[in-house]
């Protein structure tokens, strides 16, 4: 594979619009405010966007309010034919996203476009979803009334967005949200805009109406959504994003009653029992733990290992991970990219160093990488010491940390010893342990013999304090959907 050449980069770039999308036009910040993104390889500015005030938050939720009666009447079939339309394209234009999230977010081409395969799917599965959404007529038990309940959509809806997968996390909410009939305010995260607003430029090109959907990149999140949050004409927030700013966004959604969904934080176990395939697991292990980096919310933070093979599988490991090439995602043959930022580097430096404080061994990596760019490692520790802060934490990079454990309930323990709970993934060639693993392990999501869970058809979320709701699968766009019920009087009682 050839590299991509600086003015592939540099057109690709040109060609995204730079503004803030509301009621269908794009337009700079009402106080002439921006936001600069940079490329993580290098820490240099690629583009810099609107950066949106408060007034602009509020111009934004005035025409998603002003959009939503008529986008509700919508015949469902009309907006499923824009959702697949919007699929259409974004699956056209499969390189330029893919590049877009390379450069913004890092991550190597390979993953960004295995994330637009996944990440478009949400359009093309909820535009089949929109002709489905159906309620009910009944007769009450007394043979008298009649219940009709019907779906309604909720409403304009606040949608934030985190950085670390730009398209899907996008798409899992507005594939949903227009196919429901809601209008949406669109908040991506602030390091990564540029892929949402190629997106927001496809589905105007796929025909959402003026006004539908309203795209708001800003340094100033709180100060623009927290007004929005109190507004009474917002009806839902879905929220993806850290556990602790969807605590607070929790409680600042008290004051209007506001509906909520939120994909919070994971600290996934990955259970490896010495009668599982150990090829399989290997494969599974390196999907769950460096796919995207580890920066995922579903990657494997803790490998369990049964003790008999915890240090086979450990060599085997590293000599995995020592295979995976480091660097600037563009380049061919590299495996894992540069970290999102200094901060999020930092972070993992300081997980690290404190495990090998305390008596971790490093089995590969360790370090992060001198120069420009927020390099880490891709790194194997063993020996790690009980309660060690790296277990608790989300890493959120590509270190892995290994414990051996001796019994079905010593692993069942240490794997649900979390405040999370969204996905857990075990390996074993026992039918009947992992169908007990499936209803012992404290999580929404489990990988049995797989080391990814995430797919369109499948209700996507965690229990714990990794959140509250479900995205893609049919459980998806009710999170969209209010239930209303219309009472009916006999129509067989004449006068
Ligand atoms: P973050 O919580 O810092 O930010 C997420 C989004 O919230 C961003 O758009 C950010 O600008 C915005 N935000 C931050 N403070 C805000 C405030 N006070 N008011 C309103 N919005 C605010 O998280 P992050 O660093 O972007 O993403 C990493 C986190 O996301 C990890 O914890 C990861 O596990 C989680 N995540 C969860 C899922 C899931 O589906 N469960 C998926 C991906 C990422």
């Amino acid at each position: 594979m050839t590299a991509i050449s600086p003015e592939q980069e540099r057109r690709l770039l040109d060609s995204v619009p730079t503004g803030l999308l509301i009621d269908g036009r794009w337009r700079q910040a009402s106080d002439g405010g921006t936001l600069d993104v940079s490329d993580p390889s290098t820490g240099e500015v690629l583009l810099t966007v609107a950066s949106a005030s408060a007034a602009d938050g509020q111009d934004a939720l005035a025409a998603a309010h002003a959009a939503q009666a008529s986008w509700a009447r919508t015949a469902p079939r009309q907006r499923a034919e824009i959702l697949r339309k919007a699929f259409d394209l974004v699956t056209a234009r499969t390189e330029d996203f893919a590049l877009l999230m390379t450069l913004e977010m890092g991550k190597p081409l390979a993953d960004s476009r295995a994330e637009v395969a996944y990440g478009a799917e949400f359009l093309r599965w909820f535009s089949e979803q929109t002709n489905r959404i159906a309620g009910r007529y009944q007769t009450a038990p007394d043979g008298a009334a009649r219940l009709l309940v019907a779906k309604r959509p909720v409403g304009p809806c606040l949608l934030i967005t985190p950085w670390n997968f730009p398209l899907a996390m996008g798409t899992r909410k507005l594939g949903p949200a227009l196919a429901a009939g809601c209008t949406v305010v669109f908040k991506p995260a602030a390091l990564t805009p540029l892929t949402s607003l190629l997106l927001a430029q496809t589905l105007i090109e796929a025909g959402v109406p003026d006004g539908v959907v309203n795209v708001i990149p800003t340094r100033h999140a709180g100060a623009v959504t927290g007004p929005l949050i109190r507004d009474p004409r917002l009806r839902k927030l879905s929220f993806t994003g850290s556990t602790e700013v969807g605590q607070q966004l929790i409680a600042d959604s008290a004051e209007q009653v506001l509906r909520v969904s939120m994909e919070l934080g994971g600290n996934a176990p990955l259970i490896v029992f010495a009668d599982a395939d150990l090829d399989r697991a290997l494969d599974g292990a390196m999907l769950a733990k460096l796919r995207n980096g580890g920066e995922a919310c579903t990657a494997a933070n803790r490998l369990l290992v049964e003790r008999s093979v915890a240090d086979v599988f450990a060599d085997r490991l590293t000599s995995r991970f020592r295979e995976h090439t480091l660097g600037r995602g563009t380049l061919p043959d590299v495996k894992i990219g540069p970290l999102v930022d200094a901060e999020t580097r930092d972070k993992v430096e300081r997980l690290v160093d404190a495990a090998v404080e305390g008596g971790a061994k490093v089995l590969t990596g360790g370090h992060k990488l001198p120069g420009a760019g927020y390099f880490y490692e891709p790194t194997v520790l063993t020996d790690i010491p009980a309660g060690a802060e790296i277990l608790r934490e989300e890493i959120f990079g590509p270190v892995a940390p290994i414990i051996a454990f001796d019994s079905e309930d010593e692993a069942v323990a240490l794997a649900n010893e979390t405040q999370y709970g969204l996905v857990a993934y075990a390996f074993t060639k026992d039918l009947n342990r992992g169908l007990r693993l499936a209803e012992r392990l404290d999580a929404g999501m489990i990988g049995l013999n797989t080391g990814i869970v995430s797919n369109p058809a499948a209700p996507f979320g965690g229990v714990k304090q990794s959140g509250i709701g479900r995205e893609g699968g049919l459980e998806g766009i009710e999170e969209y959907l209010e239930t209303r019920y219309v009472g009916i009087a006999d129509p067989f009682a004449e006068g």
